[in-house]
């Protein structure tokens, strides 16, 4: 094989890889993807009926405070200026996200001030502001109070991990902050937008190169493939971002993820929702979300007539789906550990990305680590 890298997977991480290796250190690289298409699960295109662009695996909003992120990802894409927003409904009304001043006033139907509004969850929290927080049905009421937590927090949060609350880590609440003000950004980030011409665009950009191919509908782990672990590793250095425990035939047993399930359909109106995100805190509706692709982008031509919208579902991921969040049970963590010390032995083969890694990872936190990667390779090269 005439390359001196082969990445597995064109996923973000991937293609930071990819791109950096080529076009910082001249190497000549080699990409496989087992999809019949690029950029992993930020893939987007263009809903044919409409002209919507969608993202197929899932609403994708990009956002980062690390200035050196930002500027990489601005040499292969311009970003507009959305600024993401979610709401959701409870019985039959809906209310801002994050929990924010207004989310708490219409929630007590009264005109708070901030520190009138802390004073109300501090007292509905008091059941364990100084005790045990190891749960996420703990650490929410210390945040929160209980009262917000049953109405926004555990029907939602059930649906998605069909888990109880009392077995969740509190790490995973952590990404849902609470305002004492109007704000009601999603994220806090410094930066935030949207690819101008797509997120698909945005990375044909990266791989424009002389010295890097793709090969696409190529399954590293499948013998039968052209491009293989088989004859592969051991020959060529690997950066694998496909599923760790797969990568190992599974010797030490499977980790377990969450899938989502989209249930597409195209409407017979201009304006579905009024926003993109619709969350459902209720346990009653089966889904966790409605998402109207067209609000991602208000300032392209849409039909009047016609919009697209996604209800996600989320459930346990059997080997053949699509894996999305890692479940990180107490097993998913001894088994984890048995693959990280197969992972050290590989020689090499540089483990990557989410699923290499078994870490939720959102984009920018791919790039960053995709960036790290590369930094390490190159003070290789150097010495
Ligand atoms: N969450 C919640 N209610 C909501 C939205 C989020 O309780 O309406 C909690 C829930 O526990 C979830 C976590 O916050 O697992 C992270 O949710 P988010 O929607 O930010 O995750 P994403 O799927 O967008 O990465």
């Amino acid at each position: 094989m005439n390359v001196d890298l082969v990445v597995v997977g064109a996923g973000l991480f991937g293609l930071t890889v990819a791109e950096r290796c080529a076009g910082r250190l001249g190497m000549r690289v080699l990409v496989v993807e087992a999809r019949r298409h690029i950029g992993g699960n930020a893939y987007s295109e263009l809903e044919p009926e409409t002209g919507i662009e969608v993202h197929r695996y899932g609403a994708h909003l990009f956002h980062t405070s690390n200035e050196s992120v930002w500027a990489y990802a601005n040499r292969f894409t311009r970003f507009t200026d959305y600024v993401h927003r979610v709401y959701t409904r409870h019985g039959d009304e809906i209310f801002p996200l994050p929990i924010n001043l207004a989310t708490i006033n219409q929630f007590t139907r009264s005109a708070m001030s901030p520190s009138e509004a802390a004073a109300w969850v501090r007292d509905r929290a008091a059941q364990y502001r100084d005790g045990d927080v190891s749960n996420l049905e703990r650490k929410a009421i210390s945040l929160i109070g209980r009262d917000l937590y049953e109405a926004f927090v555990r029907g939602y949060t059930a649906k998605q991990w069909e888990a109880d609350p009392m077995d969740l880590p509190a790490t995973v609440i952590a990404r849902l902050p609470v305002r004492y003000t109007y704000d009601n950004r999603y994220f806090s980030d410094t930066h935030e937008g949207l690819p101008v011409d797509g997120y698909t665009r945005w990375f044909e950009r990266m791989i424009d190169s002389d010295r890097v191919e793709i090969l696409l509908g190529n399954d590293f782990l499948d013998r039968r493939s052209a491009v293989n672990k088989h004859n592969t590793v051991g020959r060529v250095e690997v950066v694998y971002t496909g599923p760790l425990d797969r990568y190992f035939d599974r010797v030490a047993g499977g980790l377990t993820w969450r899938t989502l399930d989209f249930a597409w359909e195209v409407v017979p109106t201009g304006d579905y929702q009024g926003t993109a995100v619709i969350n459902y805190a209720d346990r009653s509706i089966p889904y966790l979300r409605t998402i109207e692709f067209r609000h991602f982008h208000p300032e392209r031509d849409h039909p009047r007539d016609r919009s697209v919208i996604a209800r996600e579902y989320s459930r346990l991921a059997r080997p053949e789906d699509e894996p999305y969040y890692p479940v990180n049970s107490t097993m998913d963590r001894h088994t984890l550990h048995r693959y990280r010390n197969l992972a050290r032995q590989e020689t090499g083969v540089h483990f990557g990305g989410r699923l290499g890694t078994y870490r939720y990872l959102d984009m920018h936190m791919a790039i960053a680590s995709a960036l790290r990667v590369v930094d390490r390779l190159a003070a290789r090269r150097t010495v």
